[in-house]
């Protein structure tokens, strides 16, 4: 069987991957599934353990890197995550195609590991936009928005290590953009 593909979907916090990915996730033709990373972040509300993540403690963090079980981890403004690998890697030889939604460090990992992935960049319209759309999100305490919004700063330089790079104008046309780049490669 063929082996799926590994797809990989950053962006800076707060650009809308989560959404995009959802509508993704509605096109039945690019037979997708998703790696639900583990992280010692707290829940937001709305968030369920299982689905969104596996939240955990730092303890059980730290046990699943020294038995070898991530594919790529980081620490991302206080907090680690990571994708466990056994998963992953059951759904690949599934001929299953596989999306991690992560940031940069783990993206950076992933790349290396793994040369076949590919790498998609989520932006934003502009970091004007950004900003309005992590603080409508109103989850956060300012210190925070100011940490992600330095981090996202950072991370929009490293978008040509992606493949490919797509603007959030709206969920539609990002998800439609992306789709025909998953189903390009999957003719490949
Ligand atoms: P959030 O706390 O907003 O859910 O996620 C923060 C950042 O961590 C986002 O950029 C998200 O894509 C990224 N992230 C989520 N899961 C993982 C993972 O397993 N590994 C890495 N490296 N980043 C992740």
């Amino acid at each position: 069987m063929t082996r799926g593909i590994l797809i990989i979907l950053s962006g800076p916090s707060g650009v809308g991957k989560g959404t995009v990915r959802q509508v993704l996730f509605e096109h039945q033709e690019l037979g997708l599934h998703y790696s639900i990373s583990m992280t010692t972040r707290k829940p937001r509300p709305g968030e369920v353990d299982g689905r969104d993540y596996f939240f955990v403690d730092q303890q059980t963090f730290e046990k699943t890197i020294a038995e070898d079980g991530f594919l790529e981890y980081a620490t991302f403004v206080s907090h680690s995550y990571g994708t466990p690998k056994a998963y992953v890697e059951k759904l690949l030889e599934e001929g299953k195609n596989v999306l991690l939604e992560i940031e940069m460090q783990g993206a950076l990992q992933v790349m290396k590991k793994c040369p076949d992935a590919l790498s998609i960049f989520l932006l934003p319209p502009s970091l004007e936009e950004l900003e309005r759309r992590i603080r409508h999100r109103g989850t956060e305490a300012e210190e925070v928005i100011r940490q992600r919004m330095e981090t996202a700063r950072k991370e929009m330089n490293m978008k040509d290590h992606y493949q490919y790079q797509v603007v959030n104008q709206t969920v539609e046309q990002a998800s439609n953009e992306i789709a025909a780049i998953i189903l390009k490669n999957m003719k490949k």
